[in-house]
């Protein structure tokens, strides 16, 4: 089959896109099934304070444990998911997952910091807070200036006084935020003057070439010049090795995340390394 494009263009109907269609279809029903299963899990990366090295917060990011595939990583649905009303419903148990999991840490005797990926939809919701207070309501060893949300710029683009006043309404329970992959969209500089967030963490596309590119390095040192000046923390994404984490720590980044200092792991391993952190 073919499609008419007008005039004379003829162009040969592309069955690759009709697969995509059918195949993201498909995954948009799966995840009412997800959701009920209960398939979607938490795991956690460590975020370590780099003056005294410890973890100090740990970011929540979603999987899908799904019957057939296995465990899916968030690139290979989120996208779908976003565009899905289920994401809805998505985000709420997420935020209700980490706290909860946050709340047993805490009771265990390990009281970390947690960090919330927040989608659009999330956004848009006017009930954030009330789900925030639920949730603080709920989990008794859990407190609010522990629970960090992350956004990403794309998200605020969409109405920035109205982000910013979700924002301040969250701030005031003592729930903090951060500008998460921060310097790669279109309006960074005007995101951190006017959204009032408490962190940003500066994209890993920034971090993973410092070790062989001195433009990246007087990047991230302005960047974290822009944020000290205006009282904002930061944290740098994508630290893979040794020499990358002592060049974020010269510029003058508070934290960092990465897989040379850990993984994302699920809760129980999570709980395990903190055991030994604290047993060595
Ligand atoms: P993000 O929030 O920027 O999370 C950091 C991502 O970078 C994670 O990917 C993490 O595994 C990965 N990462 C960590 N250390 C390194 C490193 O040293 N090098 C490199 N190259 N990557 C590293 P992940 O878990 O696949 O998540 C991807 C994105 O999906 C997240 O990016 C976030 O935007 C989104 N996401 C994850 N969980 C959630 C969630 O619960 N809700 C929402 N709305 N979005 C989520
Ligand atoms: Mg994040
Ligand atoms: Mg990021
Ligand atoms: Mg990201």
């Amino acid at each position: 089959r073919a499609k008419n494009l007008g005039g004379n263009r003829w162009v040969y109907y592309d069955h690759a896109d009709d697969e995509r269609r059918l195949a993201a279809q498909r995954l948009r029903g799966e995840l009412e099934r997800a959701l009920k299963q209960k398939e979607f899990i938490l795991y956690w990366q460590p975020i370590i304070d780099l003056q005294t090295a410890q973890c100090v917060a740990v970011e929540a990011l979603i999987r899908w444990q799904h019957p057939e595939r296995g465990l899916l990583l968030p690139a290979s649905f989120m996208d779908i998911a976003e565009k899905s009303p289920a994401m809805q419903r998505i985000g709420t148990w997420v935020i209700q997952a980490a706290c909860q999991q946050a709340n047993t840490w805490a009771a265990a005797g390990f009281p970390l910091d947690i960090q919330i990926n927040l989608s659009a939809r999330q956004i848009e919701n006017h009930r954030l807070c009330e789900e925030l207070r639920d949730n603080l309501n709920r989990c008794p060893a859990l407190s609010a200036d522990q629970i960090c949300l992350e956004l990403v710029e794309r998200i605020a683009l969409r109405d920035l006084r109205k982000t910013a006043r979700l924002i301040s309404d969250c701030q005031s329970l003592g729930v903090r935020f951060a500008l998460d992959d921060f310097g790669t969209g279109p309006a960074a500089l005007q995101y951190l003057l006017e959204l009032g967030c408490n962190q940003i963490k500066i994209d890993h596309s920034f971090i993973i070439p410092l070790s062989q590119s001195p433009r990246h390095q007087n990047m991230v040192l302005a960047m974290v010049q822009m944020a000290n000046a205006l009282g904002v923390s930061v944290t740098a994404e994508g630290i893979e090795d040794e020499n990358t984490q002592g060049l974020v720590k010269d510029a003058g980044a508070d934290r960092a995340q990465g897989y040379h200092l850990a993984r994302p792991m699920p809760a129980e391993e999570l709980t395990e390394f903190m055991r030994q952190k604290i047993a060595s």
